[in-house]
């Protein structure tokens, strides 16, 4: 296959000091930095728009700033825009890898955009037509749309064209091309992030099955989507609960690790919802409440006075006769209880991202790094020249993803300063 794609793309050969796989805050600010450095990077993503995870988050402001992180992204986004060291390879999909005697070579196939962003005026009736949900993504930073092509049907071998037929903007153009492309690199960062854990593996929490059971990603969304915003003065929602630590400190489920961001995440958002609703009634289910930021017991100590912090997880999630999720828990004296709650949002944690890297970067150990193990730059010697990057080496919020990424950044720089010179790096 490589020689196929190597015929195919002579032209379309790219050299860069390091190639990034992902372009989340990891992959972006380690670019970034690297730049800083003099060096230069491509970052190859297989979504159409840069960010990763963490560009899909509301601010949680209330009167103040909550320091969420969330705008940090965008900056990221704009800085790396901007800057000429570095190649954003967005839509690109690894087809194979290869180490050479120089480093390494990545052949991609470059999924055409389909909407042109430009002619884009964002009035979502191509959303609104097509068949496949989740197709069809609003891009956070311009309010245009793109097409996610892994769920579009195109991608299942159907023929489809709904979306073009409706764009009054003439701005989709379905039948174009894929380009397949070739990246030549001295190392490799691996920035491909986390997994969410999925929810419905809970099954006692009725994920999925009982209405008003969400997730925290799900919560995000209705945050972004202006849900609570738009909610009318005689609205009904009066009670909403979190459940920590779901895929998290879960030895049954191999997960037997904190993932450093729910209890953070969780919080703000219980604020944000009593800043929009103040006699709304928020109560937190958690094991153990992490402190990880700077910041956070004074938090936690302003949220406990807003907050019903109950020390235990719900044994259940059922659904009440009123059609509303009822959580089974014991209560801080012990006490069996079951409550109504208009909403309960499972704060899902972090996990690795499937299916695992020595899948399709043939040059890593199938084996090569735990998610969660902490540990950073070279898990074993067969990957001299590959580095990880922020989440994909373990649970971070957006800040410990910046900072590892600088530091990863420094290992880089040492590490060609070595080859360049000619020292033995295995
Ligand atoms: C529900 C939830 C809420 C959170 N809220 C907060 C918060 O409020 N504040 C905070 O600081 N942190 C929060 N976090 C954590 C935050 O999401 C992470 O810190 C951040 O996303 C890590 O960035 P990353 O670049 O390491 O990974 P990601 O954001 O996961 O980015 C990885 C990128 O790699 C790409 N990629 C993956 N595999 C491939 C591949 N094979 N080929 C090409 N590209 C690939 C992906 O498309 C993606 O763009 C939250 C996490 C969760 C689950």
């Amino acid at each position: 296959m490589a020689e196929a794609v190597d015929s195919m793309c002579e032209e379309k050969i790219m050299h860069k000091e390091v190639a990034i796989i992902g372009s989340g805050i990891a992959g972006l600010s380690l670019a970034h930095e690297l730049s800083c450095l003099g060096i230069g990077s491509a970052i190859i993503d297989r979504q159409a728009v840069a960010g990763g995870q963490a560009a899909g988050f509301a601010c949680k402001a209330t009167d103040s700033c909550q320091r969420c992180g969330a705008c940090i992204v965008h900056d990221y986004v704009s800085k790396v825009t901007i800057d000429d060291m570095i190649e954003p390879l967005l839509s690109c999909h690894i087809l194979d890898s290869s180490r050479t005697s120089a480093g390494f070579e990545l052949l991609l196939n470059e999924v055409p955009a389909r909407i042109d962003q430009a002619k884009c005026s964002g009035c979502g009736i191509c959303k609104k037509v097509c068949p496949s949900p989740g197709a069809i993504r609003i891009n956070p930073y311009t309010g245009s749309f793109f097409i996610e092509y892994s769920e579009c049907l195109l991608a299942r071998g159907f023929s489809c064209s709904v979306c073009e037929q409706a764009c009054f903007d003439d701005a989709i153009s379905i039948s174009s091309e894929s380009v397949p492309k070739k990246v030549e690199a001295l190392a490799i960062a691996i920035a491909t992030g986390f997994e969410p854990f999925d929810a419905t593996i809970k099954k006692r929490f009725g994920y999925g099955r009982i209405p008003g059971v969400i997730t925290s990603l799900d919560l995000e969304n209705l945050f972004r989507s202006g849900y609570f915003q738009n909610m009318g003065s005689e609205n009904s929602f009066s009670s909403i609960a979190f459940v920590q630590c779901v895929g998290s400190r879960d030895i049954k489920i191999g997960r037997n690790y904190c993932s450093r961001v729910c209890c953070g995440y969780a919080m703000r958002s219980a604020r944000l919802l009593k800043f929009m609703f103040p006699s709304i009634k928020v109560t937190m289910f958690f094991m153990d409440l992490q402190t990880f930021d700077r910041d956070f017991e004074d938090r936690v100590m302003a949220a406990s006075r807003e907050v019903d912090l109950i020390r235990g997880i719900p044994s259940e999630i059922k659904l009440g006769a009123s059609g509303k999720p009822e959580v089974v828990y014991n209560d801080n004296d012990d006490e069996v209880r079951v409550e109504e709650f208009d909403m309960v949002t499972l704060s899902v944690g972090m996990g690795p991202t499937t299916p695992h890297i020595g899948g399709y970067l043939g040059f890593i150990g199938a084996n090569s790094g735990n998610y969660g193990d902490g540990s950073f730059g070279n898990p074993d010697p067969t990957t001299t020249g590959v580095f990880r990057a922020g989440s994909a080496n373990g649970p971070r919020t957006i800040q410990e993803s910046i900072e590892h990424a600088a530091h990863v950044a420094c290992e880089i720089d040492r590490y060609l300063c070595k080859i360049k010179s000619g020292v033995d790096v295995e």
